[in-house]
């Protein structure tokens, strides 16, 4: 059987981060991308707040920068998925796509995660007819078209800035009185004329018909009232979960599947075994943060190997 010294899950900046830091220390990582390759920055516009672009970078630029610059340092980066692991002892044993096994002396977990739906009437029906939770991948269908964008976070206002510029309006539906967004995420999108923002407004089904989204009912919480917005494409962008169900019979997690690390350390209650990026961040969620934490345990992993 194959054997590794460092195996790395995720191909997000964790991912790519950890992988560099890793070929600098000579342990030959693998990455195995997992299914969506190059994680959630592909799936968003420009990126303001990485350091280094004084002028923003594309999200997909950014992550493919990462995967050329660990390229170049001799990473191995093999499209795959975990799908089952043993980490009861060591080499750690994992299981590929569900068939081909491989050892590793060290792991690195930077499974990131994925969008979550609302899981209303209609959304199931329509998912790929009008409903959408990547408005950078799918907002090009809607071109001169009414739009929502479900959420009041900073990927919500993203989405509607990027939809608004090419949609006739932008109908943002937030379910409190106030956005989670930073703010001038939040002044863009009040400043932008084809954005209407519909506070205090919940989500209750996606209406449609055999061509697709014609509409989302929601529930005015100020009047009691559901209206009708009449739409052809509905984003929802309210949050996401972190992809760690795999890792789950070894690794400790919070009661939503966080992977808990010891403070402020990449460190899982499993020796040898390394969480970084979203996956393990309740709080800060950033591309650079998970870069960071994906340096950190790249670090974490060299010291391990060491003590062997
Ligand atoms: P988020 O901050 O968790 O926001 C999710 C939004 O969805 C919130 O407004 C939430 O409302 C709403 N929501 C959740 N469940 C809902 C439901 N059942 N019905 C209606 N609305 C619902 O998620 P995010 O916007 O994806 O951001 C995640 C992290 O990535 C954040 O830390 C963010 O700063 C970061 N991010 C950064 C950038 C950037 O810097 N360029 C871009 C995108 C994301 P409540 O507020 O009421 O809970």
């Amino acid at each position: 059987m194959e054997r590794v010294k460092c195996l790395i899950a995720g191909s997000g900046p964790a991912g790519y981060t950890a992988a560099i830091y890793a070929a600098r220390a000579n342990l030959k990582p693998v990455i195995y991308s997992g299914m969506e390759l190059g994680g959630q920055l592909t799936t968003t516009t420009v990126i303001e707040n990485f350091p280094g672009f004084p002028e923003g970078i594309d999200g997909t630029l950014l992550v493919e920068n990462m995967k050329s610059q660990a390229e170049r340092l001799g990473v191995e980066i093999r499209i795959g998925s975990i799908t089952k692991c043993d980490f009861s002892e060591r080499p750690f044993r994992l299981q590929i796509d569900n068939s081909a096994e491989i050892e590793a002396d060290t792991v690195i977990v930077a499974t990131g995660a994925s969008a979550k739906f609302l899981g209303i009437p209609g959304e199931q029906k329509f998912r790929g007819s009008g409903v959408s939770a990547c408005a950078t991948c799918d907002g090009f269908f809607y071109r001169k078209r009414d739009v929502a964008v479900i959420g009041g976070g900073d990927t919500a206002c993203g989405d509607a800035l990027y939809l608004s510029s090419m949609c006739n309006k932008v109908h943002l539906v937030v379910r409190r009185d106030v956005m989670r967004a930073s703010k001038v995420m939040q002044e863009r999108v009040m400043s932008r004329d084809n954005i209407e923002v519909h506070w205090l407004t919940q989500p209750e089904e996606i209406l449609g018909d055999e061509n697709g989204v014609t509409g989302l009912k929601v529930l005015d919480k100020k009047s009691g009232e559901s209206n009708i917005i009449p739409v052809w494409g509905i984003f929802e962008a309210v949050g996401h979960h972190p992809n760690s169900e795999v890792f789950s019979p070894w690794l400790k997690m919070d009661e939503n599947g966080y992977i808990i690390t010891e403070n402020g350390s990449p460190k899982t209650n499993i020796e040898g075994v390394f969480a970084a990026g979203d996956v393990a961040d309740v709080h800060y969620k950033q591309a650079i943060t998970a870069a960071a934490a994906g340096c950190k345990a790249a670090i974490e992993a060299d010291r391990y190997l060491q003590t062997l």
